[in-house]
């Protein structure tokens, strides 16, 4: 018995009786959370702004329009989903009924983190109440008032029976892990990552990791340079480039950098004004602890800051900053740097930045910005990460459509929409035969003889075509 064992107990058993498998249930508790969101917007709006002083705008953005999109994809396609999936037969399973059936998982459980603590906390759990399982969501305790938000109301719209919300931090969090579960959806660090995938093993639970990592950008050839500036800017430093999927550090010619430096500055400038620190569109950091995080790593780099650089520890506020003059054994190239810094490293050619990249651990995303296409495609075919996009940035985890996920150490398994609903099901295959062709089947019983195997195999053939096994 543990701390968390009552809850798990209490929604395995709701799992049990088959309450959350008719697409009715699933359908009303995916209109249940709408309907939370929507009934509570402005309270959530302003949790997220006392955590991260996110603005409004990317709130509703990144958060409500993400999340109320996921519902009404999931819920529009959701019966087609559940249709078993027939599939090519042979000879032998002619007249038989072979198809893929997808089944939910159980009670599974969704570990969230602080940077974009709605989202990233209710699109798995969509997926997961679309597959028809229990759900526990553990949101992050850093992200505290939306934490305290959601444990006070999930419960008021969703069954108390099949879903619930535990709250705390690392302590809880292994406490609850002790537990059997029948699917661990995490989004977090690589560290925390390794941690739950430990816990998971002693119970044989399979995992989705939804990890960070340096999502490069890379800039080459002829390319608009107004346009790239805006778009990588808004990319870099929007949510304080607190994202998984934020350009993290940006490779070019010397050359190139030079042309773009102006206008990266200028749009910076029109984007937050003079005074970032003032401007209500751009964000803060998270805590203390990460906002000195941030600030050691740009008193260790030897690069040279070009536009930010400052911060202030009572606001938790650092300036949108660009660096130049980094190298690869920079202090702010050795980890992720999730905060609003930009180093900007110089390569001579597009090889070597492609060489660069994959030197380095998978990333989440890759980045390419070029009018030529041939620039892309090369960086797309020669360079492996979760997720590509040429020409912007972030943007491509939007589409319900497309899969989102790590590849390598940036995480594996994926999920949004019909991807999500695959993660929280099990595909089973699934065979229901008559009792039609019985007289082929002798060929395959016993008393074995070389005619039978003659004939079976002749089956077998690619030119027949026909197999009976
Ligand atoms: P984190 O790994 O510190 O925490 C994530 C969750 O794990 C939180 O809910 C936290 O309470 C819990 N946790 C922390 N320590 C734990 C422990 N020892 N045992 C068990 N649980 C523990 O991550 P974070 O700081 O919240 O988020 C930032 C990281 O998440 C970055 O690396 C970022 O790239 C990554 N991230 C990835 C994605 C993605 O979709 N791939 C999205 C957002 C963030």
């Amino acid at each position: 018995m543990d701390a968390y064992s009552d809850v798990v107990d209490r929604l395995r058993s709701s799992f049990r009786s088959g309450v959350t498998k008719p697409e009715a249930f699933r359908q009303s508790q995916l209109k249940n959370v709408m309907s939370m969101l929507k009934d509570n917007e402005e309270r959530v709006i302003e949790a997220m702004h006392k955590d991260l002083a996110k603005p409004k705008f990317e709130a509703v953005l990144s958060e409500f329009e993400m999340v109320l999109n996921e519902i009404h994809h999931a819920s529009t396609n959701l019966s087609t989903w559940m249709k078993p999936e027939y599939v090519s037969k042979n000879m032998a399973t002619t007249f038989d009924d072979c198809f893929v059936r997808r089944e939910p998982l159980g009670v599974v459980l969704v570990i969230g983190p602080w940077n974009y603590p709605i989202q990233l906390l209710l699109l798995p759990m969509i997926g997961a109440i679309a597959a028809g399982n229990c759900v526990i969501i553990k949101p992050s305790e850093i992200s505290a008032a939306t934490e305290s938000l959601m444990a006070e109301i999930v419960p008021k719209y969703l069954s108390q029976d099949c879903f619930a919300v535990v709250c705390g931090g690392p302590e809880e969090t292994a406490a609850l892990l002790k537990n059997r579960f029948d699917h661990i959806f995490f989004t977090g660090s690589q560290t925390v990552g390794r941690r739950i995938l430990q816990a998971a093993s002693v119970h044989l639970t399979p995992v989705t990791l939804e990890l960070g990592g340096k999502c490069p950008c890379m800039i080459f050839g002829q390319v608009n340079i107004a346009a790239a500036a805006r778009r990588l800017m808004w990319a870099k430093f929007f949510n304080a480039g607190q994202s998984c999927v934020a350009p993290d550090y940006l490779l070019c010619t010397a050359a190139t950098r030079d042309t773009m430096l102006p206008e990266l500055s200028k749009v910076l400038e029109q984007f937050y004004t003079k005074d970032p620190q003032t401007c209500p569109d751009f964000c803060h950091i998270v805590s203390q602890r990460h906002w000195t995080r941030l600030m050691e790593l740009l008193k260790n780099s030897s690069g040279k800051v070009v536009v930010g650089g400052e911060g202030c520890l009572e606001d938790k506020y650092i300036a949108p900053t660009v660096l130049v003059d980094v190298s690869e054994n920079d202090a702010l190239m050795q980890e992720e740097i999730f905060g609003p810094i930009l180093p900007i490293l110089t390569v001579e050619s597009l090889e070597e930045a492609i060489e660069f990249v994959n030197r380095r651990e998978k990333p989440l995303a890759v980045y390419t910005f070029s009018n030529d296409s041939s620039v892309v495609n090369t960086v797309l075919e020669k360079t492996s990460s979760g997720g590509f996009c040429s020409n912007d940035g972030i943007v491509q985890m939007t589409l319900p459509s497309l899969p989102f996920g790590g590849v390598g150490a940036s995480g594996f398994g994926n999920y949004h929409g019909r991807w999500s609903f695959d993660t929280f099901s099990h595909r089973k295959a699934c065979m229901l035969r008559g009792w039609a062709l019985e007289r082929l089947n002798g060929l395959r019983y016993p008393p074995y003889s070389e005619d039978k195997l003659y004939w079976l195999r002749w089956t077998a053939s690619p030119k027949t075509s026909c197999s009976l096994m």
